[in-house]
């Protein structure tokens, strides 16, 4: 058996950054559970599943059942049905509804049987909400990252800034703050620590001190 690192917490703290630094450094494979949750998404969208923002679970689940999601080994892009998805994945419009997707227990067994076969065949890091409670409860190092609202909220907008996209600092405040609050309150797996989870609040941290005090 491999090990298994979890890196969980809310939206935008830099998980991905961090659990991607850990993989490297320690030589294991890095997963992006939220990247899946994200394809879903742009699946669901795509087909039109979505109205009124509520997902049509009739609409989705045939189309989820015949879906592949996969990384590719060589750059770690999603793939979606064998195509690159990953720049549509990390759209406004993905974000807007990932939380309503990802609230639906189908969806959400499909993902975690995917995500708990990726550690059958290395050593993973991986980041989420739930990897810590859920995918991987006896994962033999669990972080739970966190860093204030408005300061999480800002490095999306830089982030999205510098991809050109065109949103207002308020329009990613208000996703960050509603994704957080629907991802803590859902029925299923809701977002929260692990009791054996170890915390780092990154508010104030450089990149290089949260990979130190996280290898620590
Ligand atoms: O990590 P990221 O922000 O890309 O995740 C997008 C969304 O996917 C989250 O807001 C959450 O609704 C969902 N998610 C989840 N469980 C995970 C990872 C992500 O529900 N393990």
């Amino acid at each position: 058996a491999y090990y298994r690192i979890a890196v969980d917490g809310f939206s935008s703290c830099g998980k991905s950054t961090l659990a991607r630094q850990i993989a490297e450094v320690l030589g294991a494979v890095y997963i992006d559970s939220g990247a899946m949750y994200r394809a879903a998404t742009l699946l669901a969208i795509q087909n039109n599943c979505i109205r009124d923002w509520h997902l049509d679970t009739g609409c989705f689940m045939p189309v989820i059942q015949r879906a592949t999601i996969e990384f590719r080994t060589t750059d770690n892009h999603l793939l979606l049905n064998e195509k690159d998805v990953e720049k549509e994945i990390r759209s406004p419009e993905v974000a807007d509804h990932v939380s309503e997707v990802a609230s639906h227990g189908f969806i959400r067994e499909i993902m975690v049987q995917m995500q708990r076969s990726y550690s059958e065949k290395s050593p993973v890091v991986m980041d989420g909400r739930d990897i810590g409670t859920h995918v991987f409860p006896d994962a033999e190092v669990k972080i739970f990252l966190t860093a204030e609202p408005r300061i999480r909220a800002e490095r999306r907008y830089q982030e999205l800034q510098e991809q050109s996209v065109n949103i207002s600092f308020d329009e990613v405040f208000e996703n960050v703050k509603k994704r957080d609050e629907k991802d803590q309150n859902r029925s299923v797996a809701p977002l929260r620590k692990a009791d054996d989870a170890i915390e780092i609040n990154n508010s104030y941290l450089s990149r290089s001190e949260q990979l130190e005090q996280a290898l620590e």
